[in-house]
């Protein structure tokens, strides 16, 4: 089981530093290959995702990815900001579908900014197109930047498209997802004011007709972003495009407290998979080993059980997260009175030795 691992910057690096100290105790025959990518790569190489980078992640099974971006690179030409080496990574793996769980986890109810009633209990899935929509549509407006902006310019453009087998892939994705939950699925679209939505509408529907076990809704993105706020637990699949999958998802990254705490999958049609948390690399705390190393451990749980076929591996790292949960071990962003603050290391030390305390034990 190869698995590239793609640290980036800013805290990247020390998460899934922790990530890999968890796979390690894991007992299992995993190859890791390391790489850079994003700022560091610009760096190194003068472009975020150098063709061995690249390389490295086609050939393994999965991608373990931390983050890229810093500010320092704001001023640089678009194709060669950190962020774009996971746009060529998506493209370059065909990674078409986005999956965030967010989980309320019952220890952290109390961290987050709602009602503890309203997110007890959560689990729900969104499931984002990633290939598609605006980030990708062209013609695109095309100025010659200065110093990454446009001096001068009237106007800039981007153009929103979705073609049919890709609405119709991704709409498979969230039926076949939602037949092993609760078999309901929400599409989320603009169809009230975009072409592109109310075709995504239609297509969505038509393939739905091939799920009569599983319930289909649809709902306005911008009714959806509230209804996300006012009563999340009604949701269960959410299927969207890639711009509003961007925006409700960091929005539902929220409602279980910490954007520290939610993993994330893209996969391709083989079951290749990029996984990662959902968080940036967040500059403003890196270096101060103070960052939550749990959405990435919790990536690579997913990873196990999506990409290398590992369920039972990937069970024992989310029961080692929720015991350590238990145990009142908090960084800083989940942190709360009557609990114990701990660093990104202390964190990884702790979820490896709940696993291995249950592994003596059993
Ligand atoms: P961010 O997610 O990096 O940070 C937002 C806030 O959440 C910050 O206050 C940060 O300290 C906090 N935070 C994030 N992860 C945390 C963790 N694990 N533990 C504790 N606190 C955490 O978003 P941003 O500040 O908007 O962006 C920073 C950089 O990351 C930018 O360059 C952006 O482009 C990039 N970015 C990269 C990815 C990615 O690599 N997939 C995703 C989003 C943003």
């Amino acid at each position: 089981m190869k698995i590239a691992v793609l640290p980036g910057d800013g805290i990247g690096t020390e998460i899934v530093a922790e990530a890999i100290k968890v796979l390690n105790v894991l007992d299992l025959p995993l190859e890791m290959e390391s790489a850079l990518v994003g700022g560091a790569a610009y760096e190194a190489h003068g472009h975020p995702l150098p063709e061995s980078t690249l390389k490295l992640a086609k050939e393994a099974d999965a991608v373990l990815f931390g983050a890229v971006g810093d500010w320092k690179y704001d001023k640089l030409d678009r194709p060669l900001r950190p962020e774009q080496a996971i746009l060529g990574l998506r493209k370059n793996l065909g990674l078409f579908a986005n999956f965030r769980p967010a989980i309320c986890y019952e220890q952290l109810v109390g961290a987050s900014s709602l009602k503890p009633e309203l997110i007890a209990g959560l689990d729900i899935l969104i499931i984002r197109e990633l290939t598609g929509d605006i980030y990708f549509g062209q013609p695109r407006g095309r100025r010659t930047a200065v110093d990454g902006h446009f001096p001068g310019a009237e106007e800039a453009f981007d153009t929103m498209r979705y073609s049919k087998p890709e609405i119709e892939r991704i709409a498979h994705v969230a039926f076949q997802a939602a037949r092993k939950r609760s078999k309901r699925v929400t599409s989320v679209d603009k169809a009230n004011v975009l072409e592109t939505f109310q075709f995504w509408k239609d297509v969505v529907s038509e393939v739905g007709q091939q799920y009569p076990d599983v319930a289909l809704d649809h709902m306005y993105v911008d009714n959806a972003a509230m209804q996300l706020v006012k009563a999340p637990k009604k949701f269960d699949v959410v299927v969207t495009g890639n711009m509003f999958g961007d925006i409700l998802s960091d929005e539902a990254a929220m409602l279980t407290g910490s954007i520290g705490m939610l993993p994330s999958a893209s996969l391709n049609a083989s079951n290749q998979g990029l996984y990662e948390p959902s968080h940036g690399s967040a500059p403003d705390i890196a270096g101060q080993g103070i960052a939550n190393p749990l959405a990435t451990i919790l990536s690579a749980a997913m990873m196990l059980r999506f990409s290398l076929n590992q369920p039972q591996a990937a069970d024992r790292i989310e029961s080692a997260v929720k015991d350590v949960l238990a145990s009142g071990l908090r960084t800083t962003d989940i942190w709360s009175e009557g609990t114990t603050k701990v660093g990104t290391r202390d964190m990884g030390d702790a979820v490896v030795a709940a696993i291995t305390k249950k592994t003596t034990k059993g």
